[in-house]
C-alpha cells in the first residue's frame, strides 16, 4: 500500500486494515494535503523567487503553516483509524519502555473523542468519556475507580492548552484523582516544539507520533493589543520579505491561492 500514490478518492476508499504499520511523515502530510487539511509554506520555492502567500491565523499572528486534523478525524473515519493506529504503536512502545499500561483511554474533547475510542478499541481498553459542558469545562462521565489508569490522547499539540484544561478540569471536578492519570500525553502531531507541560502541579511528557514545527510570528503592522498578548512572538520574516498574507480558510479562493501560488 503506497499511500503517497493515493488521490482523494483513493484515500476515501482506503481500508485501514491495510495500513497496520508506522506511516512516514511524508505519508501523513500527503494524506492531509490531499484532503485539504494542511498547507505548509514552501521555503525552497521562496529561494527561487516564488513568494506565494503566508497565513493570517485566527490569533491574528502570521503563520507558515495551517493544519486542521479535526476535520479529517470527523469526516474520514477510515483515516482516523489509520492515525489511531499510529498512536497505538507509540503507546505500546512507551509501555515497553516502562510506562504503566492504561486501563482507559480518554480523547481530549471534542476533537479527539472518537480518536480515543478507536485507540481504546484497538488496544482492548476501556474508554473514559470526557465531554465539554455548556460552560466549556471538561468533565468525565465515566466513573473511574482507584485502580483505573487513564491515558489522554489528542490530535494536535501546539501549546498544550486543551490537554492542560482537560486535566485541570477533570481533577478539580473531583471525578478523577490525579493518581489515576498517567503523566504522559500521546498526540498525532506536535506542531509547537513542546516536550512537556505542567498541570495540577505535575509534569506531563508529550509523546508525538509526528513532529513538525509550524511557526507563529508578529506581523510588522500589529496592534499594541496583539503585541501585549504575545510578548514573545518574533517579527514575521515573511512579511519583512514582502510575502503577502491571507486567511487560508476564509474562502475557497483563499485556500486555492495559498496552496497553489508556489507551485
Ligand atoms: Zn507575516
Amino acid at each position: 500500500m503506497n499511500i503517497l500514490e493515493l488521490d482523494r478518492q483513493g484515500l476515501i476508499d482506503l481500508d485501514p486494515a491495510n495500513v497496520r504499520r508506522k506511516i512516514s511523515i511524508e505519508e501523513l502530510f500527503h494524506i492531509l494535503q490531499t484532503l485539504d487539511a494542511l498547507w505548509l509554506y514552501d521555503y525552497a520555492a521562496l529561494e527561487k523567487g516564488k513568494k506565494g502567500y503566508h497565513a493570517e491565523l485566527k490569533s491574528m499572528l502570521c503563520g507558515d503553516g495551517f493544519v486542521n486534523l479535526k476535520s479529517v478525524l470527523k469526516e474520514y473515519p477510515n483515516i482516523r483509524k489509520v492515525l489511531a493506529y499510529q498512536l497505538v504503536l507509540l503507546i505500546e512502545e512507551k509501555i515497553r519502555g516502562g510506562m504503566r499500561r492504561p486501563t482507559h483511554i480518554a480523547g481530549v474533547p471534542s476533537a479527539a473523542s472518537e480518536l480515543g475510542e478507536d485507540v481504546a478499541a484497538m488496544m482492548g481498553l476501556k474508554v473514559a468519556v470526557a465531554i465539554k459542558d455548556d460552560e466549556g469545562r471538561i468533565k468525565f462521565t465515566t466513573l473511574l475507580s482507584e485502580n483505573d489508569l487513564v491515558l489522554f490522547v489528542e490530535d494536535l499539540c501546539t501549546k498544550a492548552t486543551g490537554i492542560k484544561e482537560a486535566i485541570t478540569d477533570a481533577v478539580s471536578s473531583g471525578l478523577v484523582n490525579i493518581a489515576s492519570i498517567i503523566l504522559e500525553e500521546v498526540v498525532i502531531l506536535s506542531r509547537g516544539g513542546l516536550s512537556e507541560f505542567w498541570a495540577v502541579g505535575k509534569r506531563f511528557g508529550i509523546n508525538a507520533a509526528f513532529e513538525h514545527r509550524l511557526h507563529e510570528w508578529m506581523p510588522p503592522d500589529a496592534s499594541a493589543e496583539l503585541k501585549a498578548q504575545y510578548p514573545d512572538a518574533n517579527l514575521c520574516p515573511l512579511c519583512t520579505q514582502g510575502v503577502l498574507r491571507l486567511k487560508p480558510k476564509k474562502t475557497d479562493d483563499n485556500w486555492r491561492l495559498i496552496t497553489t501560488a508556489q507551485n
